[in-house]
């Protein structure tokens, strides 16, 4: 299926460059993905490891790729020599992986950690209380490898907007906190929240990176 441009146009307009769009291109081919890497877009996002290795090997090599899915610590090495952003770090474990993963590449990770804001019970991240207990840590404190360069979250899947305006405002409300400690290796400069059914309501909030992918390529499959 072909690149919607018109719609590609349009998200850009309404970002007004105030946030990042991240291009979502999983299950997509690597030829959907030229189409807009041939109209400047430069972020992609996938869930799936193998997908997002396989892609990066084939596409040219100042795409920056964005590892948005549940990430599993046992696959971490395969993404981290090129990997940009892991916007869905979900536990200390997952970031001891890539702090190791990170030094064995001679390289600094960026990540953002993902906060549990929704209803949906399936959805991973920590909550307020976790996020607070890793920033005191030990571990935590000893990475040095690792970047910590914001926060991600996923609202609720619903119709109901007033919920994901809440669950948007919460997780808004969070990164400002954190930004305003001092916490070693981290820094609130990324607000990743916002996909193609409610990004609307992530910029009332001022999300500065939205994560897109049906709205530009169709739906999935
Ligand atoms: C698939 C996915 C998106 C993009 O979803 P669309 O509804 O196609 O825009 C954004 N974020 C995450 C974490 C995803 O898994």
């Amino acid at each position: 299926m072909p690149v919607n441009k018109a719609q590609y146009e349009k998200i850009l307009r309404e970002l007004e460059g105030k946030a990042t769009l991240v291009a979502v291109s999983k299950t997509k081919t690597v030829e959907d993905i030229m189409e807009l890497y041939d109209l400047g877009q430069r972020d992609f996002g996938e869930n799936y490891v193998q997908e997002i290795v396989e892609k990066y090997e084939a596409l040219p090599k100042d795409i920056r790729w964005h590892f948005i899915g549940h990430l599993q610590s046992n696959k971490v090495k395969y993404i981290a020599p090129f990997i940009h952003l892991i916007h869905g770090i979900d536990s200390e474990k997952l970031l001891s992986t890539v702090e190791k993963e990170a030094v064995k590449n001679t390289r600094v990770i960026d990540v953002l950690l993902q906060v549990f804001i929704s209803k949906d019970e399936t959805k991973f991240g920590f909550d307020k209380k976790e996020l607070e207990s890793l920033f005191s840590s030990p571990a935590f404190a000893s990475f040095k490898s690792v970047k910590v360069r914001g926060l991600m979250g996923l609202a609720t899947f619903t119709e109901d907007n007033d919920l994901i305006r809440e669950e948007f405002r919460d997780l808004r409300n969070i990164y400002d906190e954190v930004g305003k400690k001092e916490i070693p290796h981290t820094t609130m400069e990324i607000l990743s929240m916002g996909m193609s059914a409610d990004y609307q309501f992530a910029l009332e909030y001022n999300t500065n990176m939205v994560r897109i992918g049906s709205l530009l390529f169709g739906a999935r499959n």
